[in-house]
């Protein structure tokens, strides 16, 4: 009987918190500003999504997603996949909502937005597994999550690929990527990346991994996660990405 009305007093406590939630951030859609929905399926129709791929050093078009041949020499990327196009206002939009830490209407956007990729996407490597580019643990307590790590939630939801965010960590905190021009990016990042010793992944040295991130711009972090896994035997490194900044 007590046990009962305690569940029912929570259950109004959160309904009452969800109420005053929804009264301070509305669910409005990104696009139109109708309420009811944080994207509408309208805007959501109007987001373009990549249904090719291009070299992660040079940009060039591909068929497949690989480094062109021009640039394998110097890529530690293997390939890379793009869900949209950064010029593209509203999903420019959709990426930046994470920088307000208002998580429930960028996983409700990014899943939709990567569902609809997915949907005519064919060369996905179902068995690799997804890798969260690491934020040092600085930032992530500053932002309280990593937004690599909730798009890879969606894609295991969406495509079951498994995730490990235990195979690297960042191990300097350097200075803010999106300050530094392309060579400086290079060099603040290099070194930044550490192998986490005794992970159950080192014991399959052959796994194809993704790295994901939100941009992708200079390609700079993602080729250093992938130097550092590829350092420590890994092979085929891609890359997974929002939009291309
Ligand atoms: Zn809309
Ligand atoms: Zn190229």
């Amino acid at each position: 009987m007590f046990g009962k009305s305690m569940t029912q007093f929570g259950s109004k406590i959160s309904a009452t918190i969800e109420l005053a939630h929804d009264l301070i951030f509305p669910k409005k859609c990104l696009g139109c500003h109708k309420f009811d929905n944080f994207i509408c399926n309208d805007c959501l129709e109007a987001i373009s999504v990549k249904n090719n791929f291009c070299c992660p050093v040079c940009n060039r078009e591909m068929v497949l997603p690989r480094v062109c041949a021009e640039c394998a020499h110097e890529s530690e990327l293997d390939g890379l996949w793009i869900v949209s196009d950064y010029n593209d206002e509203l999903a420019k939009q959709a990426i930046h909502l994470i920088k307000y830490n208002y998580c429930d209407e960028v996983s409700e956007i990014w899943n939709k937005l990567i569902a609809k990729y997915f949907f005519q996407e064919r060369f996905w490597l179902d068995d690799a597994l997804l890798l969260p580019v690491p934020l040092h643990r600085r930032r992530y307590l500053e932002r309280g999550f990593n937004q690599s790590m909730i798009i890879c939630e969606i894609i295991n939801r969406i495509k079951g690929n498994a995730i490990s965010d235990r195979i690297i960590k960042r191990k300097s905190y350097g200075r803010h990527q999106a300050t530094l021009d392309f060579s400086e990016r290079k060099n603040n990042i290099v070194g930044c990346f550490q192998m986490v010793v005794n992970t159950d992944c080192q014991k399959e040295p052959g796994k194809v991994i993704i790295l994901v991130d939100d941009v992708y711009t200079t390609g700079a972090t993602m080729a250093e996660c992938a130097r550092t896994l590829k350092m420590a035997g890994f092979g085929k490194i891609y890359g997974f990405a929002m939009a291309r900044g």
